[in-house]
């Protein structure tokens, strides 16, 4: 496990956060969580680039390119000597006297790199719980932004019920996960939210739209209500850490069967092949 911020690499336990620092006073920063297998990052391209237009979308200046990142990230996981782990990376507005209005500093640009475990086989073999909860997030779901309370409030939730995610409602819709993308499969197509300012693009989304076509799979982007939902013939979720997850009972409603799908067994399967195909 390593750290970096600013130009050098630290001990994940070191002090190197000045107490005026605006990720950390304001949340004022953006960031990417990216998966790490055989010591290669997965679509690394894609996640640089919303990296970016997250940081454009809050006016932050960032004078690195994405090949920059790039180079950082493949640096930081050959220090790391990182073979399965996930890579997080922040981009903060910098250091400056607390105020709320932009400083004119240089932005701070920190990353860790840990080895991780693969998910327990039982969530892949036996599939999750969730609740579904009410969306009480911002207007701006698109940019990947540090301000997650509302996340981590309706998750402790799902953990509090003994669930693995939950399902967050906006106007009577599913719009997401806390940390996930959420699909529902009817009468054989795979049916998601549309991509607006409430969700967002996940990279793993895009890589199951990927999937689904190779697979011939009709894949319909529309609005779906928890009722919809909990009469779905299969319901998964999807991201850089869980990759395709089945979901089996929501607010203690059993899922078709109860057991994983044949559909989102195909989508994960045809993902490891994306995988396969992507690493060398
Ligand atoms: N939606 C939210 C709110 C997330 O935080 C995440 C990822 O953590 C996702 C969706 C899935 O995105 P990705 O597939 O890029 O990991």
């Amino acid at each position: 496990d390593l750290g970096y911020i600013n130009g050098k690499f630290v001990q994940l336990d070191e002090r190197v956060i000045p107490i005026e620092e605006r990720g950390h006073q304001f949340g004022d920063g953006v960031y990417e969580v990216i998966q790490c297998y055989n010591g290669q990052p997965f679509m690394l391209e894609e996640h640089l680039q919303r990296l970016l237009e997250s940081c454009e979308a809050i006016k932050l200046p960032i004078s690195e390119t994405l090949e920059d990142f790039r180079t950082l990230i493949l640096t930081g996981i050959e220090k790391a000597e990182l073979q399965y782990g996930k890579v997080y990376l922040q981009v903060t507005r910098g250091i400056a006297v607390r105020n709320h209005p932009f400083p004119d500093v240089p932005v701070s640009i920190s990353m860790t790199l840990k080895d991780t475990e693969p998910l327990a086989e039982g969530y892949r073999v036996n599939g999750v719980h969730a609740i579904t909860h009410d969306d009480e997030r911002w207007a701006k779901c698109y940019i990947k932004s540090l301000n997650l309370l509302p996340n981590i409030l309706a998750k402790q939730e799902a953990q509090e019920a003994g669930c693995f995610e939950a399902i967050l409602v906006r106007n009577g819709f599913i719009s997401e996960g806390t940390s996930s993308n959420i699909y529902m499969v009817k009468d054989g197509a795979v049916i998601t939210t549309p991509l607006s300012n409430h969700i967002l693009a996940g990279i793993t989304r895009m890589a199951v739209i990927q999937a689904a076509e190779e697979l011939n799979i009709p894949f319909v982007e529309r609005y779906f209500s928890p009722k919809e939902l909990l009469e779905a013939d299969e319901v998964f979720m999807t991201s850089t850490l869980v990759e395709v997850l089945p979901i089996v009972k929501i607010d203690g409603t059993v899922i078709d069967k109860g057991v994983p799908g044949e559909i989102t067994k195909k989508l994960y399967m045809q993902y490891q092949e994306l995988k396969k195909k992507a690493l060398v």
